[in-house]
């Protein structure tokens, strides 16, 4: 699927229904983490004006779009479904090469997106309100739920296809307008979805692409006042910085920011089961998810032999160019992400726990060409060291030793974040006292910390989120507003009323 180019062959805003070459005429080219040399394209480096633009354009759509039957907004959707699987491998192959996850990642991350529209599809025949008995005789009551007008969606690069599709979806199917700001290390997979929504029979202006820096582009739409809602998924600083300023402002955010997350081994666990799971969580995608199991809370009785078989699973991983056959692990995203994956393994030495393999920049050959780390791992941690704190967002796993099931949950719930979590063992008694006590917004018995489906709500609790949840309906609420409707039958006056 070629990207939509201009004379210069760069690539353009989608700004009402047109693609245009930015304000700034600046353009920013898009490496491989895993081949610097492999350009993907030279994309709008884009500023305030482009911003602004796209929210008028957004703007001017918004009561067409809100006024048309949400069963044919969905059914938009249901035309863009059709079309990415159409071309599921050549956007899976964009989504590789921009991001640098393998291509069986890409590829999953690409039909997981596609769930997420065809699930939004069929919500436009399911926005719901509530029927309500009324306190006062022939007096019908009920809510409805309907858009917000002009929406904002920052989005992270570490699902550059899903994260757009996710927030995307249920925007639209719910009547709203949208401005998309994806980030600037991958605009291709987003400008790929603007080119298919387009396809699809989007009307102009419902959709807008800005791509650019967060600076610029993104302040402008968080601060500008003809946007009602703000759909953030990133880091917590950015996150936590545009919280306050749309608080100011008195409108509606989410914000889905970072993870710490813990898989917990008890003594009884199956030891193969726990192990393939951990070897996927904390390794998959380069460790770049915020679901990614970042710290394994071990029972001391399996403690060595977990330990024994990650580190022979992690030595086994083949680490390079996810576009290549039997390559089970990609590059860090950029320079700045590779540097944090060294620097917290440097910390994590320093604060004295064990590394037991990896820890280093792979080099020679084709690893000089990207930004390659061996798999890592750390024993030896302790709950207090940052190196179990922070979110690396790399392929590094801390491992704690603990005594019994009190102190894993302890350990486990010992942090900031709460966005995922789980649990290896037999006994189904503490795997559900651990699903009770656990702080997380998403907990798995036997199964590895990362995953979500279209109809189950994600997102965390404590420091990783705020606002509704994201996917499912409750994905599709946070774009609407409750409107209470009180309609009196008697057709007379009435001699009284409760207020
Ligand atoms: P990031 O640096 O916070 O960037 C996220 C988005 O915000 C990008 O589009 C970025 O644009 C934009 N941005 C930067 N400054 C901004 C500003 N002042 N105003 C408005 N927007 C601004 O995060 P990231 O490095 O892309 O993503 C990694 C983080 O995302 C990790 O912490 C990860 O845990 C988190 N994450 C969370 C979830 C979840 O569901 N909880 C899912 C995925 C990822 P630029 O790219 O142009 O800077």
């Amino acid at each position: 699927m070629p990207l939509k180019s201009d004379a210069q062959g760069r690539s353009c805003n989608f700004i009402g229904g047109e693609w245009v070459p930015p304000s700034t005429a600046e353009y920013a080219p898009n490496r491989s983490p895993a081949n610097l040399d492999e350009v993907l394209g030279h994309f709008p480096a884009s500023g305030r004006k482009d911003a602004e633009a796209a929210v008028q354009a957004a703007k001017a759509a918004f009561p067409a779009w809100a006024a048309t039957p949400a069963p044919a907004r969905g059914r938009i959707l249901w035309k863009a479904v059709e079309l990415f699987k159409s071309r599921l491998d050549e956007l899976a192959r964009t989504l590789c090469r921009e991001e640098g996850k393998t291509l069986a990642e890409a590829r999953g991350e690409v039909m997981k997106g596609i769930n997420l529209l065809e699930f939004y599809a069929g919500e436009g025949f399911r926005i719901h309100g509530k029927t309500l008995p009324s306190e006062v005789r022939q007096t019908f009551t009920c809510t409805v739920r309907q858009p917000l007008g002009v929406v904002a969606l920052i989005t992270p690069w570490n699902f550059p296809f899903a994260i757009p599709a996710w927030k995307s979806a249920p925007a639209l199917v719910t009547g709203n307008t949208v401005v998309l700001k994806p980030a600037s290390n991958t605009p291709a997979t987003a400008t790929l979805l603007a080119q298919v929504y387009e396809e699809a029979g989007i009307p102009k202006g419902v959709f807008n692409l800005v791509t650019g820096p967060g600076g610029a582009v993104g302040n402008t739409l968080v601060d500008h006042p003809e946007v009602k809602a703000v759909s953030f998924t990133g880091s917590n600083s950015i996150g936590m910085a545009l919280n306050e300023r749309c608080a100011k402002r008195g409108i509606k955010v989410t914000a889905e920011m970072g993870g710490k997350n813990a898989a917990v081994v008890l003594d009884d666990a199956d030891l193969d089961l726990a192990v393939a799971g951990i070897l996927q969580g904390a390794y998959g995608s380069t460790g770049q998810r915020c679901t990614a199991t970042s710290r394994v809370v071990a029972q001391r009785g399996i403690a060595p032999r977990l330990v024994e078989a990650l580190v022979a699973g992690a030595q086994k991983l083949q680490v390079g160019n996810g576009l290549e056959p039997g390559i089970e692990m990609g590059p860090a995203v950029d320079e700045s992400q590779l540097k944090t994956d060294l620097r917290y393994i440097e910390l994590a030495k320093e604060e004295g726990a064990k590394l037991l393999t990896g820890g280093q920049r792979l080099t020679g050959g084709a690893f000089d060409n990207g930004y390659y780390v061996q798999p890592t791992l750390f024993v030896g941690v302790r709950p207090g060291m940052r190196i179990h704190q922070e979110e690396v967002f790399g392929p590094v796993i801390a491992v704690v030793e603990v005594g019994d099931f009190d102190e894993a949950l302890m350990v486990a719930n010992a942090v900031e974040f709460g966005l995922s979590s789980s649990i290896y063992t037999r006994d189904s008694n503490l795997a559900m006292r651990f699903v009770e006590r656990v702080e997380v917004g998403m907990v798995h018995v036997n199964n590895p910390t990362v995953g979500g489906e279209a109809q189950l709500p994600f997102g965390g609790w404590k420091s990783t989120g705020i606002g509704e949840r994201e996917m499912a309906e409750e994905g599709a609420e946070f774009f609407t507003q409750l409107k209470t409707v009180f309609f009196d039958y008697t057709g007379a006056a009435r001699t009284s009323k409760i207020y």
